[in-house]
């Protein structure tokens, strides 16, 4: 269901994660405040070890924050206990992740439906078909994995992110896995979902070029929110990464 009266898909105040205790410990995320706008695609960056990961792991209910708050709609993740938190992934939350994970005895198309099929429920049949038609893979649909392209693997991967209608989808690192043909084409393809589907999108990335996909770009530094830019391109972000270099560097 989206949130009229918000327009806010998920988002994090004051968010904080530590990890290990004495000499091992390390604050991956300190106090990040940060909005994922409804039907916005908005790509996290920094340098590696910065807590991307962390941030959308703890965003997507996959980690407990240490302290600080998430909310996805107008759930507050910290109200519920580990069942409810799993249910709210299932049903209300989309990821993607590097490796496409899709299972290898099974159709694209018998993929894509599995979340449906595990959860007992029957598919919203016109979304359903608009998500099948944005894939793209037409008679493809029923070949295993193995038989398709990396590319398209991920494609069959984002669309079983979308079939139960998820508030947001989360992507870590998308198209780490595939050269930068194939990484265009799924880049391309999330941005057709936002346009096409009205989907929220958050994805992690190192890559400018993916990023430049992304209508803002959230950059990390240390666990913190650095800096922000909206409508990106690829040599934009490539700038302000280099100027975070610099600074790194001399201070
Ligand atoms: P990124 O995704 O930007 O590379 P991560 O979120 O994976 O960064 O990691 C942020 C910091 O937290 C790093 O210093 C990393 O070593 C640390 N970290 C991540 N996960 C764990 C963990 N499970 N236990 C201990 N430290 C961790
Ligand atoms: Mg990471």
């Amino acid at each position: 269901m989206p949130h009229p009266a918000t327009g806010v898909a998920a988002a994090t105040t004051g968010l904080s994660k530590v990890y290990g205790g004495g000499d091992t410990r390390v604050v991956a995320l300190d106090q990040v405040d940060i909005a994922f706008r409804e039907g916005e695609f908005t790509s996290i960056m920094g340098p590696s070890g910065c807590g991307k990961s962390t941030l959308m792991h703890c965003a997507a209910g996959l980690d407990r924050a240490s302290s600080g708050s998430v909310r996805i709609g107008t759930t507050d993740l910290g109200t519920l206990n580990d069942r409810q938190l799993t249910e709210l992934r299932r049903d209300r939350i989309g990821f993607v992740f590097q490796a496409f994970n899709l299972l290898p005895t099974l159709t694209a198309l018998e993929n894509i439906t599995l979340p449906l099929a595990i959860a007992g429920r029957r598919p919203d049949r016109q979304w359903l078909d608009h998500v099948i038609s944005l894939v793209g893979l037409g008679r493809r649909l029923g070949h295993r994995p193995a038989e398709l392209s990396g590319g398209q693997q991920q494609r069959v991967a984002v669309a079983r992110a979308l079939v139960s209608r998820p508030a947001i989808v989360f992507a870590d690192e998308p198209t780490g896995n595939l050269d930068s043909r194939a990484g265009t084409e799924v880049l391309g393809f999330l941005r057709e979902c936002v346009r096409e589907l009205g989907q929220t999108v958050v994805m992690v990335t190192h890559d400018p070029v993916a990023a430049g996909f992304a209508d803002r770009v959230v950059f990390l530094s240390d666990g913190r929110l650095a800096d922000e830019m909206t409508r990106p391109t690829a040599d934009r972000v490539l700038e302000r990464m280099k100027e975070f270099d610099t600074r790194t560097r001399t201070g």
